[in-house]
């Protein structure tokens, strides 16, 4: 077993650079605090949906995108359309 990381910890996402600010409150969320990005559905298969987005409890709105990945998540964030 190696490189099996507990995907609720924080360092499963890591600073990831160029994260857009949220198009509805406009705050830019912190890509380095947990309540950005993380699994929020895992499915029978074992593959996880991914939530991406504006942080509530930093102040933002709360509006957030799905993807099946960190990376796809983060993506959708970033091209999501008002
Ligand atoms: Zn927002």
């Amino acid at each position: 077993m190696s490189e099996l990381k507990d995907p609720y910890r924080c360092d499963l996402v890591p600073f990831i650079p160029g994260i857009k600010s949220c198009p509805f409150c406009g705050q830019l969320p912190d890509s380095t605090d947990c309540d950005f990005c993380y699994p929020v559905i895992t499915r029978k298969n074992g593959t996880k949906i991914y939530r991406a987005g504006c942080i509530e409890l930093a102040g933002g709105c709360g509006a957030e995108v799905l993807g099946d990945s960190v990376d796809d998540a983060v993506q959708r964030w970033n091209t999501r359309v008002r």
